[in-house]
């Protein structure tokens, strides 16, 4: 077996990369497991490689496209020494200090590895649901979007209706930040009701651009490559009838799947599967030496940016761990 790792950060996004630099910089030598691409939530390089238009990351005046800005952030951390392997992590086992990591590359069949780890930084995002619509990939940069956040500002969306698809928190919350900027929100929604808080489902409802529709999901997104999104194919469930929205845009407001399950029973997890943080804004989590970074352990912000804060946070504090352990 190899030499023991001093720290093996789990996840290449923006949490993963600054993380990376910071532990380089402080000759730690990083190892990261980028994820192998088997599918889209194991891409090394996260979401933001499906990103076209990324306007909202300091130090990028013009914006930058997802994909570019990965790579710079990749290269950044590789000058310092951060050293990547294109696998995902199986599993772990974190009950004792060199924890052990099973990891491989599935797409290209590689043989599974094992890995020790003195610390380790969790930095395996949260996948946005989608409803699953075929139409949905299609459209997907052209239309269809799953953060009004990063994308509602968008020209496209401008003056237009939009379509959101949930019945949460975080569809009335996209819903009512794509008022800023939409002509008009449809909140599309299975049921007869909001599932949202009654103070965030008052305010959308007394809001004149939202117009709810109750008891309907979507059947098809509908567009054109040139045009991109033109509105939605709907079906209510109580009548069956069938109806088109015309609309610039569809946001997906069905929730995120954190990227944790490799870590079931070995560390800390809420209700939901987002890692545990513990220490208020710190990154440590349950176990000594486990350190936990952007939105997998993170449901509020989800952002590139507070995603490559906390990675910041997680290295410093896995290297004073790792000081205070002797490991140098
Ligand atoms: C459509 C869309 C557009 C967005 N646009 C913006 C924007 O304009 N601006 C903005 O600030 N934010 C944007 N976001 C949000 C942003 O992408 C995320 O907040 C950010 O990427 C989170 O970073 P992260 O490092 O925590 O995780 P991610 O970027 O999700 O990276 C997770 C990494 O973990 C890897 N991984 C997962 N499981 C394993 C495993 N078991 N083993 C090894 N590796 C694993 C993945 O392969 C990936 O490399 C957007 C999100 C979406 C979905």
């Amino acid at each position: 077996m190899a030499d023991v790792e001093k720290v093996v950060i789990i996840g290449s996004g923006p949490a993963g990369w600054t993380g990376a630099i910071y532990a380089a910089r402080a000759s730690l030598q990083p190892l990261v497991l980028a994820g192998d691409g088997l599918n889209r939530d194991r891409m090394p390089g996260g979401q933001l490689m499906w990103t076209s238009e990324v306007e909202n990351f300091p130090g990028f005046a013009h914006g930058i496209d997802g994909k570019k800005m990965m790579g710079v952030l990749q290269q950044q951390a590789e000058r310092f020494g951060t050293r990547v392997k294109a696998h995902y992590v199986l599993r772990v086992d974190l009950s004792k200090r060199p924890f052990t990591i099973w990891h491989a590359n599935e797409l290209s069949g590689d043989e599974e590895v094992v890995t020790t780890a003195q610390a380790i930084i969790i930095s395996t995002g949260a996948s946005a649901n989608y409803l699953g619509l075929p139409s949905e990939r299609q459209f997907e940069n052209n239309g269809v979007s799953a953060c009004a956040v990063c994308d509602g500002a968008l020209p496209r969306f401008r003056n237009s209706p939009l379509v959101v698809v949930g019945g949460g928190d975080s569809a009335v919350e996209e819903a009512t930040y794509l008022t800023k900027f939409a002509s008009k929100v449809y909140l599309v929604h299975r049921r007869e009701a909001l599932r949202a808080s009654r103070i965030m489902t008052q305010r959308a409802l007394e809001n004149e651009k939202i117009v709810p529709v109750w008891n309907t999901v979507l059947d098809e997104i509908v567009g054109t490559e040139a045009e991109g999104v033109t509105g939605v194919r709907t079906r209510n469930l109580q009548t069956q009838e069938t109806g088109l929205i015309e609309a610039r845009g569809m946001f997906a407001a069905i929730g995120h799947t954190p990227n944790t399950k490799f870590l079931a029973g070995q560390v800390e997890l809420d209700d939901k599967n987002y890692v545990v943080l513990k220490d208020g804004g710190r990154s440590l989590t349950s176990v000594e030496g486990v350190f936990a970074a952007g939105d997998c352990a993170d449901f509020t912000y989800r952002q590139a940016i507070t995603a490559a804060g906390m990675g910041c946070r997680a290295a410093l504090d896995a290297e004073r761990f790792l000081a205070e352990k002797g490991v140098h």
